[in-house]
């Protein structure tokens, strides 16, 4: 545990009946961090975000925050404030009323609530919003408002279960900004659980790869991104083409391509980015070029995925996304044959 860890699992562990939903897991998390949980339906992200809630009991491990193990309090003995997927607002409550049901549990002095609701209808960009009820809101603005009501008494760890989940794309982009930019204006501590890798690369100082109650990876968004630790990793976060290759003395032959690489004789599979090959600019004489036939385009505006077929890759196929201030119109056409360059730093193989 580091010096500046605020949240600490030790070896948690979770069964429900015979099914093992985590195992082992083991994660500290600073002080301030925005940390995501991400990984595919049922990897145990909510559970774990639920054990750390108190709102499920671990099979075994222990949970510490701020120093102390919390592992057998109680939801209410601890301190956090919790969004959830659907908007758990209570519907026959004003905003107002909603904001303050943390603060009157507390025993907080009325007209002490009525500022503080007041303030955090503003942070949340609703001022003005507090004789409104739930039914009255969008979908975004009853987030706003469960937000609100999560950090009402000023919480040490803010908890977010998939709550952008139910938005549509536009207000999902909106609200994810707005959280990331409350939370770094608050400090405060706050993990949300995610099955969207865009939502997670863009918000969290660091994500936590999970796949089948286990964690994959923990890293920063570009850790993650550009050095996935394992083909899981690297397939769920980002697009990325896989290729087979071969690995023999001491070379990876992956099609045309030959790159030093340790280990003995194996067969491979080779990672690649689709923006790791590029149209442009190729010089007379560079390394890792080769030819490959447009098979098909999605023009997306600024730049365009194109599918293509190559012969130095036994005519497996791969999506590059090619930026258009390089490319003539002609010379992207189906059929027409592109010289394109590998950015061999870049490959991943495994
Ligand atoms: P999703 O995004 O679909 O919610 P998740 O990664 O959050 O997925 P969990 O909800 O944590 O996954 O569930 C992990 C596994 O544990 C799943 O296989 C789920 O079916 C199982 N599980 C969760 N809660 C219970 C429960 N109360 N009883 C039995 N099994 C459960």
């Amino acid at each position: 545990m580091n010096h500046d860890t605020f949240l600490n699992l030790r070896h948690i562990r979770k069964e429900f009946g015979g099914f093992t939903a985590l195992q082992d897991i083991n994660l500290d998390i600073r002080k301030g961090e925005f940390v995501c949980f991400l990984g595919p339906s049922g990897c145990g992200k909510t559970t774990l975000l639920r054990i750390i809630a108190g709102l499920e009991v671990q099979t075994a491990g222990e949970v510490h925050q701020g120093g102390r193990d919390i592992s057998r309090l109680p939801p209410a003995m601890r301190d956090y404030g919790i969004v959830f997927q659907s908007y758990a607002l209570f519907p026959n409550l004003s905003v107002a009323d909603n904001v303050a049901y943390g603060l009157v549990n507390r025993k907080t002095p009325k007209a002490d609530i009525k500022k503080r609701v007041s303030e955090l209808v503003k942070l949340v960009g609703l001022p003005g919003s507090e004789s409104k009820y739930p039914s009255q809101l969008s979908g975004g603005q009853q987030q706003r408002i469960a937000l609100a009501r999560a950090l009402a008494t000023s919480p040490g760890l803010l908890l977010l279960d998939e709550p952008l989940s139910a938005l549509d794309a536009l207000e999902r982009v909106r609200l994810r900004q707005e959280i990331r930019a409350l939370q770094q204006k608050l400090g405060v501590t706050t993990i949300m659980v995610t099955h969207d890798q865009e939502e997670a690369l863009s918000v969290a100082d660091r994500i936590v790869v999970m796949n089948d109650g286990a964690i994959e990876q923990v890293g920063t968004p570009m850790e993650i991104y550009r050095e996935p630790a394992s083909p899981f990793v690297a397939d769920f976060v980002g697009k990325v083409n896989v290729l087979p290759a071969h690995v023999s003395g001491g070379e990876l032959r992956f099609g045309a391509l030959r790159l030093p690489c340790d280990g003995g004789d194996r067969d491979v599979k080779v990672y690649l980015r689709p923006e790791d090959v590029l149209a442009r600019p190729i010089a007379d004489g560079d390394a890792h070029v080769f030819d490959a036939t447009i098979e098909k385009i999605e023009f997306l505006g600024s730049f365009c995925h194109v599918h293509v077929a190559s012969p130095a890759f036994n005519s497996h196929k791969l999506t590059v996304y090619l930026s258009l201030n390089f490319l003539s119109e002609q010379s992207l056409q189906i059929g027409s044959t592109l010289k394109l360059k590998l950015l061999p730093e870049r490959i991943k193989v495994f």
